[in-house]
């Protein structure tokens, strides 16, 4: 297989809030009985999660003539935060969108630190794509024939593929040729940078032409060796973030009755019923999921007293994320037995794929503090109030440094990883490793209460992979690169993982210490009927369960590229035109 590494470098911004709530109505209260009740619901689709997964299936199936519900358990919160794209560590920090998620990144046998890491995630209309860093990048082409290999099935190929990228994705940056076949409802551009005002801008991007080839056109050939300038989720007009969200908004507005959106709506499972399932059962309420910093236990109990039911006449979609995915399908009795009766649930189908199989890429920070502040943030206090020159600069022009998410530029070459930058004189490179050879993460409930997260384990350096060791290289390609002229002369010291850091011993501690990931996927894979660790097959059909479909990044096989979301959007729509045609429309 191919080995690819990715780089990206950036200067990071940053936040207030405002919330808007949405209003829901049309459920059917039901005391209690809803395992009994069979009537069909109104909706032809129920949709689980309004992420890149769940908002793209849900938004296209309403466009086709479904009658769609999209349920999700945050809320429709639009800020200044979740919007200005330099805002977006504020919108990570947001505790009416947080969900902390713990993560084991090591197996507890081995001698590693068995401490959980922070994993977050968001909550809210829009799922991660409110809170992300913008980064767009396409699969690499070898990654979709990959995965049309291992399943068998020739519509997931890169050629295919390619054609749900062209209904998704509204390019600036692609060159003449190829723009005219996007026509997509994403908007994506590459960073407006006023390189001239800061000669160490320039001096960095000058050192990495000296070693790698400009490619231009980023999304359409980064499968060579090449820096790109960052390809980011941003509307150039407004300099907005652009994401499911507005998506979502504008085919509520084109279609009212066909897509029905319900926010503060927790799922707590799937009802089945003879190896059918036939709707979710809910409740109501913000911030239920302990997860999520303003939950109380107070707070869940009371909501839980009233528990909803709602049916779909076609499918349940659930589309919760690599975590919550395989919680929900486990506490509605699809999962490892064992498991399931360890926590005395009802097995309703015996699958052992559940929560099993897990990925992501491996992030490790590299930090050089320079000798002089960047000019380019000069007097930016990144929204910490309403005084900010920066934002009333933004406000004004739409073409500052907050106009962008703060990634100056990626670099791709063999293999992977990807750097980002942060706080006035200080540049940060994020070593991403992608293609990473480890599958053996875990998600698996620890109660069979809906409110408690999962137990999450990623299981990172066994014997089996070397991503430690390429994790290693990626760290030691950093350094070589930038510490080159002109750069250098600007640069005071490293800072992290040290300059003294050197040896493969050293280096390797560096990296247990400090690796962290946010693209967990693949928890809930696609497979052939043959392979009993598959979940759902290749349409996303859960297997042995009638009606029952997952659409977000739990269900890939491998780890997709170099970052998910694009992929996801792409799989997304590929999934809804599957189910449109199998329904007729
Ligand atoms: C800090 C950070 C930065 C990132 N940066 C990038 C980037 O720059 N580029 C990139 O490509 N990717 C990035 N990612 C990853 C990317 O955002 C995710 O991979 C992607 O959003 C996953 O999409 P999804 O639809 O699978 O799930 P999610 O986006 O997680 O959406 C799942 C939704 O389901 C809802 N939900 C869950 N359980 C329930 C329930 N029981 N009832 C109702 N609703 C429920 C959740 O509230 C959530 O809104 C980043 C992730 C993080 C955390």
């Amino acid at each position: 297989m191919h080995q690819l590494k990715f780089i990206v470098i950036s200067l990071v911004l940053v936040p207030a809030v405002h919330l808007v709530y949405a209003s829901y109505n049309g459920e059917k209260k039901q005391d209690n009985t809803y395992e009994n009740l069979t009537e069909q619901g109104s909706y032809d689709f129920i949709v689980v999660g309004s992420g890149p997964g769940g908002g793209t299936v849900a938004t296209r199936l309403a466009l086709r003539g479904f009658k769609v519900l999209l349920i999700e358990a945050g809320k429709d919160y639009d800020t200044r935060n979740t919007s200005i794209p330099g805002l977006w560590p504020n919108s990570v920090n947001d505790d009416e969108m947080r969900w902390d998620m713990k993560a084991y990144l090591f197996n507890n046998s081995a001698q590693q630190s068995t401490e959980q890491i922070l994993y977050p995630r968001a909550s809210l209309l829009g799922g991660c794509s409110m809170h992300n860093v913008m980064i767009a990048l396409s699969a690499h082409p070898l990654d979709w024939d990959k995965m049309a290999k291992l399943l068998d099935d020739e519509s997931w190929n890169f050629k295919n593929m390619q054609k749900y990228r062209h209904i998704v994705e509204n390019c600036e940056y692609c060159s003449k040729k190829n723009k005219t076949k996007f026509r997509g409802w994403l908007n994506i551009s590459v960073p407006q940078i006023p390189i001239k005002k800061d000669v160490k801008l320039i001096s960095l991007f000058d050192t990495i032409t000296e070693q790698l080839v400009y490619n231009p056109d980023v999304n359409h050939n980064n499968t060579y060796e090449s820096w790109f300038l960052g390809a980011d989720l941003i509307t150039k007009e407004t300099a907005t973030r652009s994401s499911i969200y507005q998506r979502i908004k504008e085919v509520q507005k084109l279609r009212p009755k066909n897509l029905h959106v319900w926010t503060n709506t927790f799922v707590m499972k799937i009802i089945i019923e003879n190896k059918q399932a036939r709707g979710v059962n809910y409740v109501k309420g913000s911030d239920l999921y302990s997860a999520s910093p303003k939950s109380t236990i107070d707070q869940r109990n009371r909501s839980s007293q009233r528990q909803y039911s709602i049916y779909a006449k076609y499918d349940v979609i659930i589309s919760g994320g690599a975590f919550n995915t395989p919680q929900i399908l486990q506490l509605s009795g699809i999962g490892n037995k064992k498991l399931l009766k360890k926590y005395n649930i009802k097995v309703k189908e015996n699958l052992a794929g559940v929560g099993r199989n897990m990925q992501d890429h491996h992030e490790v920070t590299y930090i050089l503090k320079m000798k002089q502040n960047w000019t380019l943030l000069k007097g930016c206090i990144f929204g910490a109030n309403n005084s900010d020159p920066c934002l009333a600069e933004y406000y004004k022009t739409r073409k500052n440094v907050y106009a962008n998410n703060g990634n100056l530029l990626l670099a791709s070459r063999s293999p992977s990883m990807n750097l980002t930058s942060a706080t006035p004189n200080y540049l940060t490179v994020n070593s991403a490793e992608t293609h990473s050879k480890n599958n053996m993460g875990t998600v698996e409930i620890k109660s069979k209460d809906p409110f408690q997260t999962p137990l999450i384990q990623f299981q990172l350096f066994n014997e089996q992979d070397d991503d430690l060791s390429r994790i290693v290289q990626n760290l030691r390609y950093i350094r070589k690169l930038l510490n080159r002229k002109p750069l250098s002369n600007y640069i005071e010291e490293e800072v992290l993982p040290g300059s003294n850091v050197t040896s493969t011993a050293d280096l390797e501690e560096h990296i247990r210490k400090n690796v962290y990931g946010h693209h967990a996927c693949c928890s809930s894979k696609m497979g052939l009927s043959s392979d009993k660790m598959a979940v759902v097959d290749s349409k996303g059909r859960v297997r042995n369960i009638k009606n029952l479909r997952i659409v977000d990044n739990s269900i890939f096989p491998i780890a997709l590229g170099w970052f998910p979301m694009l992929p996801i959007y792409m799989a997304s729509e590929k999934l809804a035109d599957d189910i449109a045609t199998h329904y007729g429309k």
